[in-house]
C-alpha cells in the first residue's frame, strides 16, 4: 500500500504536470466504491471549470486544491495515477493543454472525497489523521504526548490517529534503525528510546522520499518511474537475511494480522 514516501513522490510529480491547468472533462468509470461523499454528477458539476491551485498532501491523501472545491483522494492497496489509461481504469481527470490522469485501480479499495475550500479541515476522514511528520507540530514534546498509549510500538505507528503517513514497511524500518523491540507497550519506551524513534521515523521517511518511494507492488510514479527505497531495506521482506548490523536472521511475526520483520539480536 503506498505510504507516505509514495504518496509524496506522486505529489511532486503532479505538481509540475498539472498545477495551473484547467479541468476541462471529468469520467467516473466506477462509482460505488469510489465516491464516498458525493454523486458522480454532483462531482462533475462541480469540478468541471476550476483551476488547479496546488497539489497537497496529508498523510497518505492527496490533496487536488481547486478554486473553490478539493478532490480528497486515498489510493489505499492498488490505487495509481498514471498518465495513460491502464487496464482498471477509474476516473478520468482531463485538464487543459491536453494534460489527462487516470486513476487506475485494480483491487477498488481507493476513496476519493470531495470537500469545498473552507470546510476542508471539517472532513471527517482528514480529521482523524494524528500529526503530520515534516510538519511543526512533529516535535519530540507531542510525538511523546502521543506515545501515552498501551499498543504495542508497531501498531502504535500504524494507528494513523497517532503519527500519520507511516504503514507496515517504514514502521518496521523506523523500529530497527531505532533499536526498539516492535513488541514492546509505546506508553514504557525509555526517554532515550522514545527520542531515537521520534528522530527514526522521520528519517526512515526522508530516506524513501529521497529514493522516490517502495515498489515492490503495483506503486509507480506517475510517469511510469519507479522507487528504489526497496534497495535500502534493513529488515523488511528479509525474511532469514543477515542483519546488516550484527549479522543475525532477520525473524517475522505477525502484529494485527501484518508482517513485523525484525532484529532479535538488535531490537531485543
Ligand atoms: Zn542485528
Amino acid at each position: 500500500m503506498p505510504e507516505l514516501p509514495e504518496v509524496e513522490t506522486i505529489r511532486r510529480d503532479l505538481e509540475h504536470k498539472i498545477v495551473g491547468k484547467t479541468l476541462c472533462n471529468l469520467e467516473v468509470k466506477e462509482r460505488v466504491h469510489l465516491l464516498k461523499n458525493c454523486s458522480a454528477s454532483e462531482l462533475k458539476k462541480t469540478m468541471i471549470g476550476q483551476r488547479l491551485m496546488a497539489m497537497k498532501r496529508r498523510g497518505k491523501y492527496l490533496l487536488f486544491c481547486f478554486e473553490k472545491s478539493v478532490l480528497v483522494l486515498h489510493l489505499r492497496m492498488s490505487g495509481r495515477l498514471l498518465l495513460e489509461p491502464a487496464k482498471h481504469t477509474r476516473l478520468v481527470l482531463e485538464f487543459s493543454k491536453n494534460k489527462t490522469i487516470y486513476f487506475d485501480d485494480a483491487r477498488r479499495f481507493g476513496a476519493l472525497y470531495l470537500s469545498s475550500q473552507k470546510e476542508l479541515e471539517d472532513l471527517p476522514t482528514l480529521q482523524k489523521l494524528g500529526i503530520e511528520p515534516f510538519s511543526k507540530d512533529y516535535s519530540l514534546k507531542n510525538f511523546r504526548f502521543k506515545l501515552n498509549s498501551k499498543q504495542e510500538v508497531k501498531r502504535w505507528l500504524l494507528d494513523q490517529s497517532k503519527i500519520t503517513g507511516v504503514g507496515n514497511i517504514y514502521a518496521c524500518e523506523a523500529l530497527f534503525e531505532a533499536r526498539i523491540n516492535p513488541e514492546r507497550v509505546a506508553n514504557l519506551l525509555s526517554t532515550p528510546e522514545s527520542k531515537r524513534l521520534f528522530e527514526a521515523v522521520l528519517e526512515i521517511l526522508k530516506r524513501a522520499i529521497e529514493s522516490k518511494g517502495t515498489s515492490i507492488d503495483s506503486y509507480r510514479m506517475p510517469s511510469g518511474e519507479l522507487g528504489n527505497f526497496q534497495k535500502n531495506f534493513s529488515v523488511y521482506d528479509r525474511l532469514k537475511e543477515p542483519c546488516h548490523r550484527c549479522q543475525t536472521p532477520i525473524s517475522r511475526i505477525s502484529q494485527a494480522g501484518r508482517s513485523t520483520y525484525f532484529c532479535p539480536n538488535c531490537q531485543s
